[in-house]
């Protein structure tokens, strides 16, 4: 499955050498002119996704751009991703070098691609939906958990809704297994969901938490010469928790 609408990439870039007096001194003269490059085309909507000028030169993470359209679905798409993402730091750099106190701002750190929020996801045995997400619904063959807020990326910057204090969204087997395979099991964000479950259930730790939880479904199920969907939910919790892992139950309401 994919959205016909996707959430923009961002090619991380720090940058370094403009004088911070200097930035600070001139805030207001910086956004006034900021917003007339934009305007007049010379730099583009989403170079700063907040629209904030300094945004990017005070980002000690360089996570600041929306390079809209994407893709890497292909070679040629991915491709044209990194040449958007690099003509944006080229107008940004060139904006920066135009202000009082800018003239050696230079490219501290830039990544080699511009990175894609939203890839393809699979249609599987189960799909986890935003409402079961944000109700922190338990599901009957839950194997680990997630955390983040819904985190939608889009035109008008990002606005992550938080989670209710005790939410624990739980990700179920069934999401994991594309419908009507029988041995085989993805894990990461191309989960079986909904897009704005995905959003939140995306991110690193909870990628590592259902890679954690296929592998050991796998290895069971190889074991006991079975399929995926087959190996007892209780084994899996207790393989996941002699590994240390944060098993389903293990969260109470706070
Ligand atoms: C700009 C940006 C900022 C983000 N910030 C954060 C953050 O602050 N915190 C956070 O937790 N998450 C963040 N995320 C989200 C998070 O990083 C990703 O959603 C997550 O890493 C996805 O993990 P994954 O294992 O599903 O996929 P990936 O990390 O993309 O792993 C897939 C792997 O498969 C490999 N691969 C692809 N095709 C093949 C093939 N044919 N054969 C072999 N290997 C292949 C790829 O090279 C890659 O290594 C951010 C994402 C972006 C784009």
């Amino acid at each position: 499955m994919r959205g016909e609408t996707r959430q923009p990439g961002t090619l991380v870039t720090t940058f370094k050498g403009f004088d911070p007096k200097s930035i600070r001194k001139n805030r207001k003269l910086i956004q006034q002119k900021y917003d007339e490059w934009l305007k007049a085309g010379k730099l583009k909507k989403g170079d700063t996704w907040s629209g904030n000028a300094i945004q990017p030169i005070n980002s000690g993470s360089g996570n600041t751009n929306h390079i809209f359209g994407a893709d890497s679905s292909t070679a040629a798409t991915q491709t044209q991703a990194n040449l958007d993402g690099r003509g944006c730091i080229m107008r940004l750099l060139t904006f920066y070098r135009s202000l009082p106190g800018g003239e050696k701002t230079s490219i501290d750190k830039m990544m080699t691609e511009t990175a894609v929020r939203e890839t393809y996801r699979i249609k599987g045995e189960a799909v986890l939906t935003v409402d079961d997400y944000t109700s922190g619904r338990t599901f009957d063959d839950a194997v680990c958990y997630s955390f983040y807020p819904i985190d939608l990326h889009d035109a008008h910057g990002v606005k992550p809704e938080k989670l209710k204090p005790g939410t624990f969204p739980t990700i179920p087997r069934g999401a994991l297994i594309p419908k009507g395979a029988k041995n085989m099991m993805v894990a990461g964000r191309c989960l079986s969901s909904d897009r704005l479950a995905n959003s939140a259930a995306r991110v690193q730790a909870s990628c590592m938490a259902m890679g954690q939880a296929a592998g050991v479904t796998a290895t069971l199920a190889v074991t006991r010469n079975t399929t995926p969907s087959d190996v007892p939910l209780s084994e899996i919790h207790t393989a996941l928790a002699n590994h240390n892992a944060v098993v389903i139950g293990e969260l109470k309401d706070v």
